[in-house]
């Protein structure tokens, strides 16, 4: 396919300011997708704030320019070789593990984005911000085309990071969760606890006014300030926020044995409350250039 597209991009990495706002338009050609590849003409991609760190160099992008995005939700408009037929049409999902090598013992474990070959949609590899995409097509999520595609996008990242997190926390049904910081992933937290753990009590921690105002109005028990300390002990919490302040003011919240789970991108301050002896369990686990 020879045709142009459009895409959103970004040509060099700065500090956002008033005369700099990180994604330029960009007309390139239409990719064509290799073998194991498909194309994908993009419906949605949700939007991340790990694409301000890329833009501000703090995750920087393997080239320039990059094409970010990794919530994409599209369909398959070809493939090469035979399986084409089998894959033409198809509501499929892109998320932030773009590639990995699927032979290492990480990526053999389901840790794929500590695999030394890993590859970060939208990052390393052109992402959603686009009018098509390629994808490898063992990286692709089949995404049931009864859901809208602008709902699906955001799980692909926030949603599947709140969603490893909390299962990671091993909380029982009943048992008091945390959660500091209420952006989108803290969001989508509170909805899937209150449908996978309907009695579980929800406390949140969050500095704006107006994010507590939502989370009380999403179903939170209580809504605090960042050093506010809750009307009870706290079975587990997860950070999303992720910052110096929140982390150490919530550990006293916590209840013996509480898991403290932590959303990726907070390497620094997890490595500060280990060497202090305080974690009882984190869901980090992630090398600082993977971070989604
Ligand atoms: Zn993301
Ligand atoms: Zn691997």
């Amino acid at each position: 396919m020879s045709a142009n597209m459009r895409t959103m991009q970004i040509d060099e990495t700065a500090r956002l300011s008033g005369a700099y706002s990180g994604l330029k338009l960009g007309h390139v050609p239409v990719p064509e997708p290799g073998l194991g590849e498909v194309l994908i003409k993009v419906d949605a991609c949700g939007v991340c704030h790990t694409e301000v760190g890329e833009i501000e160099n703090r995750t920087p992008p393997s080239r320039l320019p990059m094409i970010p995005g990794h919530q994409v939700v599209g369909r398959v408009v070809s493939a090469p070789g035979n399986y084409s037929n089998d894959q033409v049409g198809r509501q499929v999902g892109v998320a932030w593990i773009y590639s990995a090598c699927g032979g290492c013992g990480y990526c053999k474990r389901g840790y794929e984005n500590l695999c030394h070959r890993f590859v970060a949609c939208g990052r390393d590899h052109a992402g959603g911000y686009a009018e098509y995409m390629t994808a490898p097509l063992e990286f692709v999520h089949e995404i049931p085309p009864s859901l809208e595609t602008n709902q699906v996008a955001p799980l692909l990242c926030a949603g599947a990071v709140g969603y490893r997190s909390l299962k990671l926390t091993g909380l029982r049904n009943g048992e008091a969760l945390g959660l500091t910081g209420f952006g989108a992933s803290g969001r989508l937290v509170m909805l899937m606890a209150h449908h996978l753990l309907p009695l579980s009590p929800v406390f949140v921690f969050a500095r704006s006014e107006g994010e507590r105002t939502i989370a009380l109005e999403l179903g939170a028990v209580w809504a605090g300030n960042t050093t506010d300390r809750p009307p009870q002990k706290l079975d587990a919490v997860i950070d999303s926020t992720p910052a110096w302040l929140p982390v150490v003011s919530v550990l006293a919240a916590l209840a013996p044995g509480a898991a403290w789970s932590s959303m990726p991108s907070v390497k620094r301050e997890v490595t500060k409350a280990r060497s202090a002896g305080w974690i009882t369990r984190d869901t980090c686990g992630k090398k600082n250039p993977s971070k989604p």
